[in-house]
């Protein structure tokens, strides 16, 4: 007898921590409650429950009139002897799972953007690696090896055509803020800002097309430096290497 009467208790628990059981109901509950450690158990889980939902859900409560119709098809407003269970709780189901499908939805929003950017890198690189591949084909592209501590790797570089592109094996990773920029160099000094670019943690060498304003046999030699995230105007960090042609 006392187990029943535990199990009416226990299903009114949900309604309750919201607030929606009426009046007998919660009496007889909370006269209940101080004897029996498993209901105030539920009752602590519902609990956290019900707040984590208050907190994400709009704070609307539903149209008086609707609740009302919503109410009186309830079993409990059907006079059975059936102990009620609290529509509330089937609201609170829908609720929870209406923030798990929108959690879900930002959740692939957030993997969709992550991919377009990854989409974007990749084709960039791989035009790159097929200007690179062209030029080594081509017999006017010269090979001019970077002499720097720890790093090696060429300056493909076709003045005719005016294309150039840089590999470079073992560049290391900068932090967040920083940035490697590439400067083509004239005759009087000035240094033109040809490309910012860096390392992929994924790949050994990175690629970088070098783009001209002018002719590249108006320059003399190019140089990287490394500088603020998003680039400078003029060079101001220290240089990596500096190639001369
Ligand atoms: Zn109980």
């Amino acid at each position: 007898m006392q187990n029943d009467e535990h199990k009416i208790f226990e299903e009114n628990i949900p309604a309750y921590s919201l607030g929606t059981l009426d009046a007998e109901e919660t009496s007889a509950l909370e006269i209940h409650l101080p004897t029996c450690a498993s209901c105030r158990n539920e009752l602590a889980a519902c609990r956290q429950i019900s707040d984590g939902l208050l907190m994400a859900a709009p704070p609307k409560a539903p149209p008086a009139a609707l609740r009302q119709r919503l109410q009186r098809r309830l079993p409990s407003a059907q006079k059975t002897n059936r102990p009620p269970r609290n529509w509330s709780f089937d609201r609170l189901a829908l609720g929870f799972a209406i923030i798990v499908l929108l959690a879900l939805n930002l959740f692939s929003l957030s993997q969709m953007q992550s991919f377009r950017r990854q989409q974007a890198q990749l084709t960039h690189e791989l035009q790159t690696s097929q200007t690179a591949l062209a030029m080594l084909a081509y017999p006017g592209t010269q090979s001019l090896p970077i002499s720097a501590a720890n790093i090696s790797g060429a300056l493909l570089l076709d003045k005719d055509r005016s294309v150039a592109v840089l590999i470079i094996w073992d560049l290391p990773q900068l932090p967040d803020n920083r940035t490697y920029q590439a400067w083509l160099v004239d005759p009087q000094g000035n240094r033109t800002s040809a490309a910012m670019f860096d390392p992929d943690p994924d790949l050994p060498f990175t690629s970088v097309t070098i783009k001209s304003p002018n002719e590249l046999s108006a320059f003399t030699s190019l140089g990287v430096t490394v500088e603020p995230a998003g680039g400078s105007r003029q060079p101001s960090g220290s240089r990596v290497f500096r190639i001369d042609f």
